[in-house]
């Protein structure tokens, strides 16, 4: 329910927008695939999974003989379906190891709604019964650790920080080795989110990446790259720059509540190959879900 509460903006204008066309035309032939495409592109599918996708409703289209267009309705979920899997059914679970530490690292640009997302997934592996602990290594930004604190307090997990300006791999550093003698099950680590100069955001990365590593082969286990969803095809663009500079595990979708332009996880997962793990839903502490790409597409047209 709250999923689909969530998704309303983009279900309304999306599935309104195709019923009307289904309603129009009856027949399916080119101007309806025109028409179905410009609806698409209009929700940030982006135009190179658009023209994907189209290309395989008219192959399917014409294999199982459709001529009516409200038969075509049921092959479009079944392809954005097939579409966001690419092939493979990854998993939106977290990479969460059965013993000893886990390491997440929350990375995007400021503003995409990390700080949230991070007391959002504490509160939610809380829920589940894991100890967990924050790392504030977002010493650049002015607020960033006060911020964090807040939601610490809020969910009820310490915070490792030290003042604003300090190194982030010093920060880490200092994590790791607090979430190792405190035996916790999961640490999240914020980091910095200035995308200005890509070569100082991929070395910041890379540095507290090694300091990681270091202390604790095998980790980081996931990256998460936090996006705003409003931010259409600059999420896109911001998703490449990331990818570039570290090896990213899994998308945080935010804000997908303020958009009608929920066709970008489609974009994200079928140009990056990389799986969206959560969507948020609102600012609040349980406003986060776990991503499902059934319940998203068939939610669509709900
Ligand atoms: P950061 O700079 O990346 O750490 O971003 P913040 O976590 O501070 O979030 C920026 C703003 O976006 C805040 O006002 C949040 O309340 C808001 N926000 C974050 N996630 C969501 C979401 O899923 N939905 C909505 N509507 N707002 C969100």
């Amino acid at each position: 329910e709250k999923f689909k509460d969530g998704l309303s903006k983009t279900r309304n204008s999306f599935s309104e927008k195709v019923n009307d066309l289904v309603a129009r035309y009856r027949k399916v032939d080119e101007d309806f695939f025109e028409e179905l495409e410009e609806i698409l592109i209009a929700a940030d599918v982006g135009v190179s999974t658009v023209m994907e996708l189209i290309d395989q409703l008219k192959t399917e289209v014409k294999r199982r003989n459709i001529q009516d267009t409200k038969d075509v309705q049921a092959v479009i979920s079944e392809k954005l379906v097939d579409i966001y899997q690419c092939g493979s059914e990854q998993s939106s679970d977290l990479n969460i190891q059965s013993e000893g530490l886990t390491v997440i690292l929350i990375v995007g640009v400021n503003g995409a709604g990390k700080t949230t997302t991070i007391g959002k997934l504490a509160n939610r592996l809380k829920n589940e019964g894991k100890t967990v602990l924050l790392a504030a290594g977002d010493t650049f930004r002015a607020g960033a650790i006060d911020q964090l604190e807040v939601w610490g307090d809020r969910v009820g997990v310490d915070v490792i920080k030290q003042s604003e300006g300090s190194d982030p791999a010093a920060v880490m550093f200092d994590a790791v080795q607090a979430a190792k003698s405190r035996n916790v099950d999961v640490l999240l680590c914020d980091t910095a989110g200035r995308l200005q100069n890509k070569v100082n955001l991929m070395k910041e990365l890379e540095k507290v990446k090694r300091v990681i590593e270091r202390e604790l082969p095998g980790a980081p286990h996931e990256v998460l790259l936090v996006l705003d969803a409003t931010t259409g095809q600059n999420a896109m663009t911001q998703a490449k720059t990331f990818s570039e500079a570290t090896n990213v595990s899994g998308i945080v979708l935010t804000k997908l509540d303020g958009t009608a332009k929920g066709g970008i996880v489609l974009a994200i997962r079928n140009e990056l190959k990389i799986p969206v793990k959560f969507v948020g839903l609102g600012e609040k502490v349980d406003d986060l879900q776990q991503f499902d790409p059934e319940q998203y597409v068939y939610g669509l047209f709900s």
